[in-house]
């Protein structure tokens, strides 16, 4: 691929002058991608500047990409074991010291879901603000959209982006407004910017040569809202390649957020693209394709990729060596990043503690991981949803026949392992609300039932516990066939009741015979309190 990328090259003549420096006539000109805009490139060979350049006496030009995806989380996790942007900080200081040509990046995901986010400050939703803070401080280069982002409001969008210090690219996502289409803005001190589709960085070699870093990103469309427009990805990709390609870029690199399927698409398609840093999926892959690589670290910055670039400006080879960077508690923090993650985390643990005592306090070792993503609460049952829905099923004095929550209250979108603390069953449910126990008849119990079988896909898919069907089709509780006209006991999540997910689900439904509220002394008052007393017996 490189071979026929300098094959190009249009006109190259070196003389050596002594052992150490060499003289070099050079024009930089790249393979474009289609057969048009190398015919209108041809024609343009005769304007292409011949630029005379003192090669110095180490023609190696060195950077740093560092790469983190999917981040939700500012601290660390498992029990403080992995993670945390203040280490993620320190090691990118410690580069940066080195490598003046260092560029932290984060491609996708890191504005929502999270539980910092979902408090309230001075009567505000955090709803990633904590994120922004946290990566100015880190002085980040550059950040992709990611499905995530789009979780906000987009007021709230809003204001992170024109929060952000560091830049943002996206090449297919728009803001829409009925049938207005525009590119995204910044606006700071009354200016309005647009993102823009590709960012290019000039790197100044010896004040006499620049070398050219390309950037350009797309998004994956999984998360349809009202006020955004995804464009087709590979189009878009395509015209972002085509300008980093008339704009002479030396070193294209995809800053994507897209399933890794569509990346390789990507990277099939656009020859001349470097490295694809991506994002999305939350486990770290390195995946040969078309002669480069696409890579993604773990999510929450449990790794982080750090991509060596090293560029030979005599025979303009690049070579790539990526390093999957542990972040672990043997990571120094940046003290300066510390104290901004702090910050939040005492905001944190105020509003945890009035909720539970001690909210870091290890109180389950997971061997095998709990699905805590969107897909699987929302599309089957779970082995975290029958940890969940049987902590309420135990969460009063007297028992119940069974329980149900909706899947869409679950809003980790990751898996849990290893040491998990209470902080984390807050993570999955940030917005709590208490367990309620309903006496309902059969028949409105499989109507309910029925209904959040039929809604796998969307939040309002049930995660249960003692209620299932047979292998006739019969929903069961207990194990015995439910009959329409008994009445049962069912412990439901308050935000059932309401109406919002199931819309015959209210407490005026002749089915619903009575509903009782827990008091501030049982675990049923905060489904996370139900959740942590049930898994601290669990590896009893
Ligand atoms: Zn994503």
């Amino acid at each position: 691929m490189k071979q026929q990328r300098f094959l190009l090259s249009i006109t190259k003549e070196i003389e050596i002058e002594n052992e150490n420096e060499v003289k070099m006539k050079k024009s930089i000109f790249h393979t474009p991608y289609s057969i048009l805009i190398l015919l209108s490139a041809f024609l343009l060979v005769t304007s292409c500047k011949t630029k005379k350049i003192t090669v110095p006496k180490k023609n190696v030009v060195t950077i740093k990409l560092l790469q983190v995806n999917d981040v939700y989380e500012i601290s660390p996790l498992s029990g403080g074991k992995e993670g945390g942007m203040a280490r993620v900080a320190y090691v990118a200081d410690s580069i940066r010291k080195q490598y003046s040509n260092t560029y932290l990046t984060m491609a996708g995901d890191f504005l929502n879901p999270s539980l910092i986010g979902t408090l309230k400050v001075d009567g505000k939703r955090v709803a990633g603000r904590q994120m922004v803070e946290v990566m100015n401080a880190m002085k980040f280069d550059l950040a992709a959209f990611g499905n995530h982002e789009f979780d906000l409001k987009e007021h709230e969008l809003q204001e992170r982006l024109n929060e952000s210090e560091f830049t943002w690219t996206g090449a297919n996502v728009f803001q829409k407004n009925g049938e207005d289409v525009r590119v995204f803005h910044t606006i700071k001190n009354g200016d309005s910017l647009p993102i823009s589709e590709t960012i290019t960085y000039d790197i100044d070699i010896n004040k006499e040569y620049l070398l050219r870093l390309g950037f350009f990103s797309v998004c994956i469309d999984s998360n349809p809202v009202d006020y955004v427009h995804y464009a087709d990805y590979m189009l878009e990709a395509g015209s972002a390649y085509a300008a980093l390609e008339s704009q002479n870029t030396d070193i294209i690199v995809g800053l994507t957020h897209l399933s890794i399927e569509q990346d390789k698409q990507v990277a099939e398609a656009f020859d001349n693209i470097d490295l694809i840093m991506g994002g999305h999926e939350h486990d770290n892959m390195y995946v040969p394709v078309n002669g480069i690589h696409v890579a993604k670290a773990d999510a929450n910055a449990k790794t982080m990729y750090v991509h060596t670039l090293t560029y030979n400006l005599a025979t303009e080879t690049l070579d790539i060596n990526s390093e999957l960077v542990p972040i672990t508690n043997k990571t120094p923090s940046l003290p300066t990043v510390q104290a901004v993650v702090s910050k939040w985390e005492g905001i944190l643990n105020k509003e945890l503690r009035s909720i539970i005592s001690n909210p870091n306090e290890v109180i389950y070792h997971a061997e095998t991981p709990l699905d805590g993503t969107d897909a699987g609460g929302r599309g089957k049952q779970t082995n975290l949803g029958n940890i969940i829905s049987e902590a309420m099923s135990v969460s009063f004095d007297t028992p119940v026949d069974g329980a149900l929550v909706n899947g869409g209250s679950f809003r980790l979108d990751d898996h849990l392992e290893g040491d998990i603390t209470a902080v984390d069953v807050f993570r999955v449910l940030p917005f709590g609300g208490d367990v309620l126990k309903v006496e309902i008849t059969g028949e409105l119990l499989k109507e309910t039932l029925d209904y959040g079988e039929s809604s796998a896909g969307t939040g309002a898919y049930l995660q249960r516990h003692n209620l299932n069907k047979n292998d006739k089709n019969v929903w069961l509780v207990q194990g015995a066939p439910i009959v329409s006209d008994q009445v049962y006991t069912i412990a439901f999540s308050d935000f059932l009741l309401k109406g919002f997910d199931i819309p015959f689900l209210t407490p005026d439904n002749p089915g619903v015979k009575s509903i009782y509220k827990p008091t501030a002394f049982e675990p049923a008052f905060d489904i996370r309190k139900a959740v942590v007393d049930f898994m601290k017996t669990l590896n009893q």
